[in-house]
C-alpha cells in the first residue's frame, strides 16, 4: 500500500518527457531510474526542481540515443539531454573513489549496479530510485525515513561527512527546508566533524547559506550554530546569530524573495565596514555587497516622512534601494514611520517627480550655452537646480530653471559666467 501511495505521488508529478527519457534508455537495453531530489520531493508532495536520471548506460551510450545532448560533467558521467527545450541530466551509475580534499572524489568509476550508485549519495531520502514500471529501489530505507521526517546519512555518517564536508551544510539546509529532524547518529557525526567545513569553498558555503535563509522551517536553522558548524565558518557571525536566534526566523520570513534583505537581516548588527569584510570574504558580487553595506549604513536613520528629503534619498540611492530600506525598517524597526514613508515614495513615483539629473529639464550643455565654462561650476549649478526641483517639482521646466540659473550666476557675482559667444 505504501509503495502504491508513493508511486502515485511520483507518477502524478512526472513530466511526460521524463517518462520518454526512461523509455528510450530502457528500449536500448539499459536500466534507468529517477533518483535524488525529484523522488524525495514527489513523495513529500513537493514540486521537484529538476528530474535527474541515473542509468546503467555509459555516457557515450546515452549520448548516442538522443538527438540533442551536451556534456555537463562527462568525467563524472553526466550527460544533459535536451527534449522540448528542457534539460534533463542523465548520470551513469557511479562509484566515487577516495576523497582527499573533503569535497571531490579523486576518481570515479562507472558501475552497472544501481545499489552501488545509491550508496554514494548523501542521505537515505536522496538515495531512492524510482521507475514507473519497476517501482522503488530503496536499499537504505529512505521512504521510511521520509515518512518519519528523518535525515539519515547513508552508511556511516561520519565517513560520509569526512568524504564531503559540504554534506553537513546540506544536512542543516534540508532540515530547515523540509522540517525534518536530523537522526541522532547523523547529528552526532555532524557535530564531531564541523571543522572540515573549512575545506569547502566559500562560494559553495554561500550558496547553501542562501538556501538556508529562505527555508520555510526556520526553527531548524539554529542547527547551524547549535552544531558548531557556523562557528567553523565564521565565529563572529555564529556568536551574533546565537544571541538573536529567537527573532531571526521571523525577520527572515519577512524578507520574502529578496536575498539582499536577507543578508541585511543576518548582518544587522555589523557595521558597514564589518559587513564589507564579511561579504568580501564570502566573494559576493560588487552590486550585492554595495547594496547590503548601503542599507546597513542607513538602517539606524529614520526614513523620510516629507516629500523633499524622500526625493533626495530616492535620487541618491535609486528607488529600489529606498523600497529595500523601508522594508528593512519594517522588519527591524517596526515602530518607525516606514508605512508613511512608503506612501510618500509611491506618490512621488506616481507623480513622475524629477529625482536625478537624468530627468532634470536643464543640462550641462544648456549651461554652457548660457556662458558657464565647462568644469566644476557646471556640476555645482546642476546640483543646485536638482535640489530646487526636489524641493518643488513644478520648477522642473526649462524656463523656470533658466531663471534660476540667472539668479545663481548673479549670486556667484558673475564669476561663473562669461559673455555668451556670438
Ligand atoms: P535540491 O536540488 O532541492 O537542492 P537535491 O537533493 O536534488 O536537492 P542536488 O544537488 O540537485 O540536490 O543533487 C541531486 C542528488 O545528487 C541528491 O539528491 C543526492 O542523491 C546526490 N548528491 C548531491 N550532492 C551530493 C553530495 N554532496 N554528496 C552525496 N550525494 C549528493
Ligand atoms: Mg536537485
Amino acid at each position: 500500500m505504501k509503495e502504491k501511495v508513493g508511486k502515485d505521488k511520483v507518477d502524478h508529478r512526472m513530466p511526460f518527457y521524463v517518462r520518454e527519457v526512461l523509455r528510450m534508455l530502457h528500449a536500448a537495453g539499459h536500466e534507468a531510474f529517477l533518483v535524488g531530489g525529484c523522488v524525495r520531493d514527489s513523495i513529500l508532495r513537493r514540486t521537484p526542481q529538476d528530474w535527474d536520471v541515473t542509468t546503467s548506460a555509459l555516457p557515450e551510450e546515452t549520448a548516442a540515443l538522443f538527438p540533442r545532448t551536451f556534456d555537463t560533467g562527462i568525467q563524472h558521467g553526466t550527460i544533459t539531454v535536451v527534449l522540448h527545450k528542457t534539460n534533463y541530466e542523465i548520470t551513469t551509475y557511479r562509484i566515487d573513489g577516495k576523497y582527499a580534499d573533503c569535497r571531490h572524489p579523486d576518481s570515479v568509476s562507472f558501475t552497472r549496479d544501481l545499489t552501488e550508485d545509491l550508496l554514494r549519495r548523501d542521505f537515505t531520502m536522496n538515495a531512492i530510485a524510482y521507475h514507473p514500471d519497476e517501482g522503488f529501489r530503496d536499499p537504505f530505507g529512505g521512504q521510511e525515513d521520509i515518512a518519519a521526517g528523518l535525515i539519515r546519512g547513508v552508511g556511516d555518517p561520519a565517513l560520509r561527512f569526512q568524504e564531503d564536508a559540504l554534506r553537513m551544510l546540506r544536512c542543516v539546509r534540508f532540515a530547515a527546508q523540509l522540517g525534518f529532524q536530523v537522526e541522532e547518529n547523523t547529528y552526532a557525526a555532524l557535530c564531531a566533524n564541523t571543522a572540515l567545513i573549512q575545506k569547502i569553498s566559500v562560494e559553495r558555503i554561500r550558496e547553501e547559506l542562501e538556501k538556508l535563509w529562505r527555508a520555510p522551517y526556520c526553527d531548524k536553522m539554529s542547527l547551524l550554530w547549535e552544531s558548531g558548524l557556523l562557528a567553523q565558518i565564521d565565529p563572529a557571525l555564529s556568536r551574533r546569530l546565537t544571541a538573536r536566534a529567537g527573532k531571526l526566523p521571523e525577520e527572515l520570513v519577512q524578507c520574502g524573495q529578496d536575498s539582499v534583505l536577507r543578508w541585511c537581516v543576518v548582518l544587522q548588527d555589523y557595521t558597514p565596514k564589518e559587513a564589507e569584510k564579511f561579504l568580501n570574504g564570502m566573494k559576493f558580487d560588487r552590486a550585492t555587497l554595495k547594496r547590503v553595506c548601503l542599507l546597513l549604513e542607513r538602517i539606524a536613520e529614520d526614513a523620510p516622512v516629507e516629500p523633499y528629503p524622500m526625493r533626495k534619498l530616492a535620487g541618491e540611492t535609486g528607488e529600489e534601494a529606498v523600497f529595500q530600506f523601508l522594508a528593512l525598517q519594517g522588519i527591524l524597526r517596526p515602530d518607525s514611520g516606514h508605512e508613511e514613508s512608503r506612501r510618500i515614495l509611491r506618490e512621488i513615483l506616481a507623480a513622475g517627480d524629477c529625482l536625478t539629473l537624468k530627468t532634470l529639464a536643464f543640462t550641462g550643455k544648456d549651461l554652457m550655452e548660457m556662458g558657464v565654462p565647462a568644469g566644476k561650476e557646471i556640476g555645482r549649478i546642476l546640483g543646485a537646480l536638482l535640489d530646487a526641483v526636489q524641493r518643488e517639482p513644478a520648477r522642473n521646466t526649462r524656463e523656470a530653471l533658466a531663471a534660476e540659473v540667472e539668479r545663481l550666476i548673479k549670486d556667484l557675482g558673475g564669476s561663473a559666467s562669461k559673455p555668451p559667444q556670438a
